[in-house]
């Protein structure tokens, strides 16, 4: 069985290691190529957009894909609504792989905002020191925010000046330990986090080490995206991969 998997998440990867060892299912992972250096998965992989949504549904017959995975990032918004149509143009079968959101726990002390713009809005207009936890394609929304000293953790060096004046930048790829965090936002003397709901184990450091220290954490809520079958672990989606009825078949 042809199988797409769009990734760019631990979980992806973690479900490439499942598929590799399934001799019936023939997987491809697939990059948007955000980062210099993606994990090199088990299976074949390929890396770049398809060209929106008919490209998408181009994609999945030219490469024959008998079902799609969506393994992506809760924020990458356009990918999965993408997936939806063109999965609904191609009659291909779609499922989810979507952890579950972090919920509120004892100690947080948590302002929610609905998008990154009402986040930087949140911190204030006195100056504050902020860790930025939110990856690199977004830190043009604090430009305007330059109140602030920054702390910033990403992926990869930065190949260019940062949109913020006064920001420090730590590069490292997670998952994050708890201890590790904790240390990071005291050296800082971090005063509030910035962090947008991922869900998941590998960034969920930043938030428990906030709590330990007391400290206020912006949590974005998640974007929309339609309506899709959806599962949080990657043994439910290989119990997918392994039945013939489609979820919406057997009423998932
Ligand atoms: P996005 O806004 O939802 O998607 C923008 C465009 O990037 C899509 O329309 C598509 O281009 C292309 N694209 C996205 N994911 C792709 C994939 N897995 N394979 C091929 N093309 C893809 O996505 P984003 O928020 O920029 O995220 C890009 C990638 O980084 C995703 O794969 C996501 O899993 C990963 N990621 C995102 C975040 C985040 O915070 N958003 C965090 C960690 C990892 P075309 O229209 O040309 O097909």
């Amino acid at each position: 069985m042809r199988v797409l998997i769009l990734g760019g998440t631990g979980d992806a990867n973690r479900l490439a290691a499942a598929v590799a060892k399934d001799a019936r299912i023939d997987a491809v992972l697939s990059y948007a190529g955000r980062t210099e250096n993606p994990t090199q998965p088990p299976i074949s992989w390929r890396v770049g957009g398809f060209g929106g949504i008919d490209g998408l549904a181009d994609y999945l017959r030219a490469e024959n894909i008998a079902r799609v995975v969506d393994a992506t990032h809760p924020f990458a918004a356009q990918i999965s609504a993408h997936a939806v149509t063109a999965c609904a143009v191609a009659a291909v079968p779609l499922l989810a792989l979507e952890r579950p959101p972090w919920q509120r726990a004892p100690g947080d002390r948590w302002i929610e905002a609905d998008d990154l713009e009402a986040a930087a809005e949140a911190l204030g207009a006195a100056p504050r020191r902020v860790f930025l936890g939110i990856g690199r394609v977004h830190l043009e929304t604090f430009a305007a925010y330059s109140q602030h000293a920054y702390l910033v953790r990403l992926v990869d060096p930065p190949r260019a000046p940062l949109p913020l004046p006064d920001a420090e930048v730590i590069v490292a790829r997670g998952p994050f330990d708890r201890a590790g965090d904790r240390a990071m936002l005291t050296n800082f003397c971090a005063e509030i986090v910035v962090a947008r709901n991922a869900g998941g184990y590998s960034a969920s450091a930043k938030i428990e080490a906030a709590r330990d220290l007391a400290l206020p954490v912006v949590m974005v809520r998640r974007p929309l995206v339609p309506v899709r079958a959806k599962v949080e672990t990657v043994a439910e989606v290989m119990r997918w991969l392994g039945h013939d009825k489609t979820p919406a078949e057997r009423g998932v």
